[in-house]
């Protein structure tokens, strides 16, 4: 702690507050999470599982973790600053004006990239939503907020413990089904649709209709500016059936995603990360029929 200087607090929530500091001996700003720790051995231990996944994840669309640190009642999570604000604050700036859909896609391809690293960890992530993903001031994009994210041992333990944003809660976890990988899509559907029409997918004045709306999962179309293969994706991560979503790497392979990865993704890192997801998504497309009025994302 005493190596880093708080300048400013960044973000405040119900597990104490963000702050943007400097580090004094490199002079490097990071953002630190500053969470209380409860009185309970086990919620301690609970409020552990943050700093230790975040540790394990490392990828251009993840947030970086540097270390973290507990002092007087504290854990501190140090990790890379995000400079650029979130997707949310992106979307509330436009003030109702359309994103082009090449923005739309780098955003998503970079979110998705993230995504399909944790899943491939057997990490869930379980808050996923504009909110929670970070922007640098040069274009990148990343996932953070690992605060409700679970190791996937055993997953029917998390059938009662999500807490994640209603509007971003899939069917399955209303109807107390357990919460798996593909909870993660709905929720990126949730993202992707929020970029193409500045609102949520599902909307209502009282929790009850919310509810009603989401498990119906019937949404309106994308403005008609989109195209068809952009819709298409869209729909598929709104499939009721958790199974009937694509997976990650399902949507890096899509027509529409697919050619931005190596855009997406840092020369240095492309050797390391990318040839795998490259190598994967190539083999995803082989199954996929060319015309798009046939094709079908492969299921899992
Ligand atoms: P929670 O949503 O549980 O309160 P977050 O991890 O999302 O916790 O942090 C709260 C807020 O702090 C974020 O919405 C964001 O504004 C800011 N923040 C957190 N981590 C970073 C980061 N790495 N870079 C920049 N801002 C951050
Ligand atoms: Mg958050």
């Amino acid at each position: 702690m005493d190596d880093y200087v708080v300048l400013r607090v960044i973000g405040e929530g119900s597990f104490g507050r963000a702050l943007l500091v400097q580090q004094e001996s490199s002079s490097r700003m990071f953002a630190m999470k500053e969470i209380r720790l409860p009185k309970s051995f086990s919620d301690i231990q609970n409020s552990r599982k943050e700093a230790v996944l975040l540790a394990k994840m490392k990828h251009p669309n993840i947030v970086a973790f540097k270390e973290s640190f507990e002092a007087e009642g504290h854990l501190y999570i140090v990790m890379e600053y995000c400079d650029g604000g979130d997707l949310m604050q992106k979307i509330k700036q436009q003030k109702g004006k359309l994103f082009p859909e090449h923005t739309i896609l780098n955003w998503f391809t970079q979110v998705c990239l993230g995504v399909n690293h944790i899943h491939k960890k057997r990490v869930l992530h379980r808050d996923i939503k504009s909110k929670n993903v970070f922007l640098t001031q040069n274009g990148k994009v990343k996932l953070g907020d690992f605060g409700s994210a679970r190791l996937l041992s055993n997953p029917m333990a998390f059938a009662c413990t999500y807490v994640g944003t209603p509007y971003y809660v899939p069917p399955e976890i209303w109807e107390n089904l357990p919460y798996n990988n593909k909870s993660d899509i709905w929720s990126l559907g949730c993202i992707l649709y929020e970029l193409c029409t500045l609102r949520h997918p599902f909307q209502a004045n009282s929790w009850k209709t919310l509810i009603l709306k989401i498990c119906q999962g019937s949404i309106r179309p994308l403005p008609p500016q989109y195209s068809c293969e952009l819709q298409h994706l869209v729909k598929q991560m709104f499939k009721r059936t958790p199974s009937q979503r694509p997976s990650a790497t399902t949507l890096l392979s899509s027509r529409c995603v697919a050619p931005l990865i190596q855009k997406c993704l840092p020369p240095e890192i492309i050797t390391e990360y990318g040839e795998q997801v490259l190598d994967e998504t190539k083999t995803h497309k082989h199954n996929t029929p060319r015309k798009m009025g046939r094709s079908r994302l492969r299921e899992e």
